[in-house]
């Protein structure tokens, strides 16, 4: 009987245990870890990349390249059928069936472009960037994709550095707040459900340090700036359960990104309890050599492994290595075993062990779906921002007649999707002409002047014959997708002289000139500013970016974006960001040859309609470290049209025991707000949360004394009591 017993409960012909979906995720990576062999639990530390001229409907030629017991593969996966195809090997001609992780960066979007993150911070809003991350996973989940490598949350600090188009700006809190909303866009509510894909943050940590903005290069990380500045948003992005994590290319005080025990384990792993696992920037273990910290290969292999990357991104160091190092002592079986359970934790929490494949869907139903597209251009709306307006010459009058369309991003398709474009097709893209041929018809005038770059000014004579027979002249600008992005490092933030001269020149005609930028970071706007009626930033819109862009120009949508990274009157003035520490001496700082003040700061944004602003009104002045603070303004649209506004809302502790940042945002809301009415926005404050610091050690202080709550002009002082 008790045989009997026995066999109802474990049926003869069942499941081995890691296959069996009804056990808990932990005894099935444990009942899989003690059947790998060391060789096979090696591969699954391993991300390759392949073929570059991989097939899609050749499969066979292509897939004997692959080891179907490789851990993840990167690029490749872009077509559902492919990828079930590789997957399918894996899943039955591997030992123990493991599915393999496919990877892709998913950065703004995967055939749907959204703006960059730069330019989705200047929306502030949270619940927008949040979509177009659902979205996003939804079109690569449907192409064959687990795994982004996105959001980038590197707080940025020199915007010579291409790369701050890829993070949410120069805010450590607008960084935590996109990068979670990315996170959760992505993952959704439960990995395993049908289009969310695991998220990955990076790059960890202090890359946007890079010195003079060179990509790569050596960086200068204190421990306070890593603490204060860097730390935030990764720390918050793993509270809210990214699976994975890059590590970075440049170094913390000397000892690099993909080497750093401190960084890696002693923070992330040990005090954060990060379950998930770390995998190393595209070649960055090799690169320990260049870094002139490991002397070959090997040594590369063990310096990162014994730091705590766990899977090598296409650098083969560890498959090259790693038995070798065992074999020497030099590390572990269970420290192998601690990597390949991180890697397996987020395999099984995909689902991959039992849904391994995607639906093979038309790609009608998959990309571009049309409410897709509307969020991608509500955001791309609440991206760009409003810099200038002189004389309310926008939005453009109805009674113009004619309109001159001017200048190389005008027509383009191409750099308007910014870098990281996903599989976005430039046919996909309405350009901002065609945009504006919407709402104006046969009024607009084109010649597109000049290129972005050269000294061809061949095309000048035509733009200036359109700018005279026109009433206003819209030029547009900017830069090519690849200058900023990954490599795309520039000396200066200055539009290159061409374009510069083409608008002096139109500026000769005496006409109004709207300039309209797309860039991927702040540009250096002092030769040009005071020549233009109005400026605004577009930056890299995405699909949608050109009936977004129009929609602005036309005032049938009102501006709402503010800036999220500083604007510096010349590149000379950086490192400028609004949260520096006050100087020694008050009002010091000055240059001989420019002003201090950049052109405009971090929040900077104008709309087509009037804000009033109360003074703000506080719960009490006093309040001690277990309470709550409530802090509210009310903010009256006393202007001719419906808009959203952000209010920001700045804190000072201007006496401590370390010097603190002039001022921090510490929280921020937008809303709707139709003309004629007003709202009540309002900020809770919590001073553990709010009012601390964070010094040098990662240890965190209240103390009490006086605080201050800024909200544009307005200023309230409080107090924090024992
Ligand atoms: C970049 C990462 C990117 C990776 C994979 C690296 O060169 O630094 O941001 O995710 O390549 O494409």
């Amino acid at each position: 009987l008790a045989l009997l017993g026995y066999l109802s409960v474990f049926p003869q012909k069942s499941l081995p245990i890691y296959k069996d979906e009804n056990t808990p995720i932990e005894n099935r990576i444990e009942d899989l870890l003690i059947q790998m062999t060391l060789e096979e639990k090696i591969l699954q530390m391993n991300q390759w990349t392949y073929g570059k001229n991989a097939n899609p409907n050749n499969y066979e030629s292509k897939i004997k390249d692959i080891n179907p017991e490789i851990g993840s593969i990167i690029y490749r996966s872009t077509n559902p059928k492919y990828r079930n195809y590789i997957q399918k090997k894996a899943i039955e001609e591997s030992r123990l069936g493991i599915p393999i992780i496919f990877g892709f960066d998913v950065i703004h979007g995967y055939r749907t472009i959204f703006p960059i993150p730069l330019a989705q911070a200047c929306s502030w809003n949270i619940d927008l960037v949040k979509k177009s991350c659902e979205i996003s996973a939804k079109e690569a989940w449907l192409s064959g994709i687990d795994w982004t490598f996105s959001p980038m949350v590197d707080v940025a600090r020199d915007a010579r550095w291409g790369r701050v188009s890829e993070g949410y700006g120069e805010d450590s809190y607008a960084n935590s707040v996109f990068g979670v909303a990315a996170i959760q866009g992505y993952q959704g509510e439960d990995l395993s459900d049908k289009y969310t894909i695991a998220a990955c943050l990076k790059h960890y940590i202090g890359y946007s340090l890079s010195e003079g903005g060179r990509d790569y290069h050596y960086s200068d990380v204190s421990q306070q700036t890593l603490w204060e500045t860097f730390i935030p948003p990764f720390e918050a992005g793993i509270n809210a359960g990214a699976a994975t994590v890059m590590s970075g290319f440049n170094d913390i005080s000397g000892i690099p990104a993909s080497a750093n025990h401190y960084t890696l384990t002693e923070i992330l792993k040990e005090q954060w309890e990060f379950d998930g696992f770390v995998v190393s920037d595209w070649g960055s273990i090799k690169n320990l050599i260049y870094q002139g910290v490991a002397k070959d290969r090997k040594e590369a292999g063990l310096k990162s492994f014994l730091a705590g990357v766990d899977m090598d991104m296409v650098d083969d160091v560890y498959i090259e290595n790693l038995s070798e190092l065992i074999k020497e002592e030099k590390i572990t079986i269970s420290q192998i075993d601690e990597a390949v359970r991180r890697i397996l934790r987020v395999k099984f929490k995909l689902g991959l062990f039992d849904n391994p494949y995607v639906d093979e869907l038309d790609e009608k139903d998959t990309y571009l779906q049309p409410n897709d597209l509307k969020i991608a251009q509500k955001l791309a709306v609440e991206s760009m921002v409003l810099l200038k307006n002189e004389n309310d010459v926008l939005p453009l009058k109805s009674s113009y007649k004619n309109i001159a369309i001017i200048g190389p991003m005008a027509k383009d398709s191409v750099n308007i999707m910014g870098f990281w474009e996903g599989k976005g097709r430039s046919e996909d893209v309405e350009t901002v002409y065609e945009g504006l041929t919407k709402e104006f018809g046969t009024k607009l005038k084109y010649a597109k002047g000049c290129d972005f770059d050269g000294n061809d000014t061949s095309g000048f004579k035509e733009a200036i014959k359109i700018a005279e027979k026109s009433e206003i002249v819209l030029i547009f600008l900017g830069e090519k997708r690849n200058w900023s992005g990954e490599n795309g490092s520039r000396s200066t933030l200055s539009l290159p002289k061409i374009q510069e001269q083409l608008v002096l020149e139109l500026k000769k005609t005496g006409k109004p000139i709207i300039l309209i930028l797309s860039s991927g970071r702040p540009l250096e706007l002092n030769r040009l500013h005071e020549e233009v009626d109005a400026i605004i930033e577009m930056w890299q819109p995405g699909t949608a970016g050109g009936s977004a862009i129009s929609g602005i120009i036309s005032g049938r949508i009102n501006p709402s974006g503010k800036l999220s990274i500083t604007f510096p009157l010349t590149t000379g003035q950086i490192p400028i960001y609004y949260n520096m520490r006050p100087s020694a001496v008050p009002g010091s700082g000055n240059y001989k040859d420019i002003p201090k003040e950049p052109l405009y700061w971090m929040g900077h944004g104008l709309s087509y309609t009037t804000y009033s602003y109360s003074d703000i009104t506080l719960s009490s002045t006093e309040i001690s470290k277990s309470d709550t603070l409530i802090a509210e303004i009310e903010v009256s649209n006393i202007g001719n049209m419906t808009g959203k506004e952000t209010v920001l809302w700045y804190i000072s502790d201007p006496v401590a025991n370390i010097s603190r940042p002039v001022k921090e945002l510490k929280f921020f809301e937008k809303k709707e707000l139709k003309k004629g009415t007003k709202a009540i926005y309002r900020f809770e404050i919590n001073p553990i949360k709010d009012l601390s610091y964070i010094d040098s050690f990662g240890n965190k202080h209240l103390e009490s004394g006086d605080f201050y709550i800024t909200v544009n002009d307005k200023k309230v002082r409080f107090k924090l009591v024992d």
